[in-house]
């Protein structure tokens, strides 16, 4: 048998999620500086980055809905729309691999669990009883934002609210929620930091609706990982390093919504032509062309909406100026 194992790809991985990482965090830094200036008073010295609008779904899922309805795309935060454009266009066409290759608290939550690993000796797993009810709880958030957001909330009403003056400084609000913690945001990020270390992805496996939304977005990719019973020599690697607890070594095809095509299980597997990713379960996409495609369809749509126009936001550094002063009254409507 021919030995195939592939480290380089979870080496590519963590190269890509971790130059990710970084660049999101000089976005935050960058966005810290602007709101600095914003509230003394002064010109900031640094642009407001766009990109970090990815951490506003909600408002992006309402934007969406005005996109597709009126043909409203938000001028305010376009930003937004655009990154949960490009995740749910990646989860259609290549799995969850934002969750594994973009996402940067996904990136967090993978150092926690291998950190916890190395404290104590090994990961733990919730019984499966209990864990089947705790992960519908991120499809139950889900469920929630898209009933209320997507049935509940007319389009007029989405429309006022993308107008507001709290919309104009959600972002900033989001930043002050993080520079300016309460107790309660504290003590819950403190247990579920604590619990990251001791279970593989427990906020992505249980509780993060965007995650459960891009999971069953996935189920309609072309894109499964397929194993071959043929070149298959069943020793478990696969399934015993599947960082979303996959049985891949009993399947022939990995259908669950959990799978974030991370290939993790692809280069662990010793066994040539036994396990690879496949398109519609015949052509077999290899590692580095299915990173690629990852990588270019999220970044690709970015590129797009820059070019077009539709990547900064409207809001001038005179609103923004006019509304400091106004931040903490403003509340969401
Ligand atoms: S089945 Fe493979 S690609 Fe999917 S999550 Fe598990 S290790 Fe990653
Ligand atoms: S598919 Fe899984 S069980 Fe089979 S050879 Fe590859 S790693 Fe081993």
């Amino acid at each position: 048998m021919e030995k195939i194992e592939r480290p380089y790809i979870r080496k590519i991985r963590y190269a890509v999620q971790w130059t990710i990482f970084l660049m999101v965090c000089y976005a935050g830094s960058k966005f810290y500086f602007f709101t600095e200036a914003l509230e003394q008073g002064l010109i900031p010295s640094v642009s407001r980055p766009p990109s970090i609008e990815g951490f506003m779904p909600i408002g992006a899922l309402m934007s969406l809905k005005l996109w597709i309805a009126e043909g409203i795309f938000d001028p305010l935060h376009p930003a937004a729309l655009i990154i949960f454009i490009s995740a749910i266009v990646s989860a259609i066409l290549l799995k969850k691999s934002f969750c594994s290759w973009i996402c940067p608290v996904g990136a967090i939550s993978e150092l926690a669990w291998k950190t916890g690993e190395k404290i104590f000796g090994r990961n733990f797993v919730i019984h499966k009883y209990i864990d089947y009810p705790l992960r519908s709880l991120k499809y139950i958030l889900m469920g929630f934002f898209l009933y209320v957001i997507l049935i509940k909330m007319p389009q007029l009403q989405i429309q006022e609210f993308l107008d507001t003056p709290y919309w104009k400084v959600a972002d900033i609000k989001l930043l002050k929620f993080f520079t300016e913690m309460t107790n309660t945001t504290k003590i819950t990020l403190s247990i579920l930091l604590g619990l990251s270390l001791l279970y593989k992805n427990f906020w992505c496996r249980y509780l993060c609706p965007y995650g459960g939304l891009l999971g069953l977005l996935s189920f309609l990719s072309p894109v499964k990982i397929k194993r071959s019973e043929a070149r298959c020599i069943q020793c478990g690697l696969c399934a015993k390093n599947c960082p979303s607890l996959l049985p891949v070594d009993t399947k022939k095809t990995i259908h669950s919504p959990e799978c974030t095509g991370c290939l993790t299980c692809v280069s662990y597997c010793p066994s040539k032509g036994a396990l690879d990713a496949a398109v519609s379960g015949r052509i077999v996409l290899k590692p580095q062309m299915f990173i690629l495609s990852a990588i270019a369809v999220f970044f690709g749509i970015i590129l797009i909406a820059k070019l077009t126009g539709n990547w900064h936001s409207s809001i001038t550094y005179e609103e923004l100026t006019t509304l400091m002063p106004l931040i903490d009254t403003l509340a969401h409507p």
